[in-house]
């Protein structure tokens, strides 16, 4: 079972990853973890993504895929299924992970879509970024972030939605009936 979480900036894709995680025994990818662990690490592809990350902008499509193909070599090979968390976020990721999928003889289960006004997303990034410093969650990177989200991840509802994979969650209220709205959506697929 292979899921991709989408949503803005702040939807909560990570918190819900995690109960995903338990609950399916699915392995988790969050390709913004990923590139937060190479600028950790002072990688040279760490300060290619922090010049992107600190602009809000998202990282190239070309490089960003050879990251994620790197990433199932090497974690994803032998597990029964992948919640990617963060990716895909352009239409080319999106052809590009199935791709990737087909030729491992995968495919993608179901595209969950966490939903939550513009308004409660900032809240939420303002209060992460002081909780835990997070350097892109200041009031500049944003108001980048959610306009990248609008220009370039949400056209691919549509993508997702004419292959009948797209589904649309609420988003706010506790973390708990989000999550059960989440395995609804799932189970239903
Ligand atoms: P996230 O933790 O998913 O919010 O990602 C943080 C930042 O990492 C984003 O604002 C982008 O700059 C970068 N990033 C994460 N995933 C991707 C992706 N799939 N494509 C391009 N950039 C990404």
């Amino acid at each position: 079972m292979n899921i991709v979480l989408m949503g803005g900036p702040g939807s909560g894709k990570g918190t819900q990853s995690e109960k995903l995680i338990e609950k399916y025994g699915l392995h988790h990818i969050s390709t913004g973890d990923v590139l937060r662990g190479h600028i950790k690490n002072e990688t040279e592809l760490g300060k290619i993504a922090k010049s992107y990350i600190d602009e809000g902008q998202l990282i190239p499509d070309e490089l960003m895929i050879e990251i994620l193909d790197d990433v199932l070599e090497r974690e994803a090979k032998d597990k029964p299924g992948v919640i990617f968390d963060g990716f895909p976020r352009t239409i080319p990721q999106a052809e590009a992970l199935s791709s990737l999928l087909e030729k491992r003889g995968k495919e993608l289960h179901a595209v969950i879509g966490l939903e939550v006004p513009e308004e409660v997303l900032v809240e939420r990034m303002l209060n992460r970024g002081k909780q835990t410093g997070r350097a892109d969650d200041n009031e500049d990177t944003i108001k980048k972030r959610l306009k990248v989200y609008h220009d370039q991840t949400e056209p691919l509802k549509e993508h997702y939605g004419k292959k009948n994979k797209y589904r649309a969650i609420k988003g706010t209220g506790s973390i708990e009936e989000i999550f059960a709205s989440i395995s609804k959506a799932i189970e239903e697929k």
